[in-house]
């Protein structure tokens, strides 16, 4: 069984759960977490697991792949927005158009998105 590797480290956790950030000055969420709140400029970002569940905003197909993107097409991509009151960025588990409407719930997964050159599955999240 391959080994599992996450295809960049520092955003979500194999629970699964996102790993935003959370302004202690004014009490935002943002993803990914960074060094500054965006709303505010504090500098007082506190790491914060966001939630797995959330809302279909928008969402389209990915038909042709990206530079350096190995995986497989098409694949859903879209917005979902968050109980705490942010949208993200995400890839989507289904990947026709016409499978999904507005503000479907939506729930966090691991998805495998290709092998890489030791044999190892890549993982990122998506919502489906
Ligand atoms: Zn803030």
């Amino acid at each position: 069984m391959a080994d599992a590797v996450a295809v960049h480290e520092g955003l979500f956790t194999t629970e699964p759960r996102l790993i935003g950030g959370n302004c202690a000055a004014c009490g935002r969420h943002q993803f990914p977490r960074g060094p500054l709140c965006p709303y505010c400029g504090s500098d007082e970002v506190d790491e914060a697991l966001l939630s797995p569940s959330g809302t279909l905003w928008m969402w389209t197909a990915v038909t042709a792949p990206p530079p350096g993107y190995r995986g497989d097409v098409p694949y859903g991509f879209g917005v979902v927005e968050l109980p705490e009151g942010l949208r993200v960025i995400t890839r989507l588990a289904e990947s026709d158009p016409s499978a999904l409407t507005f503000g479907q719930a939506v729930t966090l997964q691991l998805v495998r998105l290709h092998s890489d050159d030791d044999g190892n599955d890549v993982v990122t999240w998506a919502f489906g």
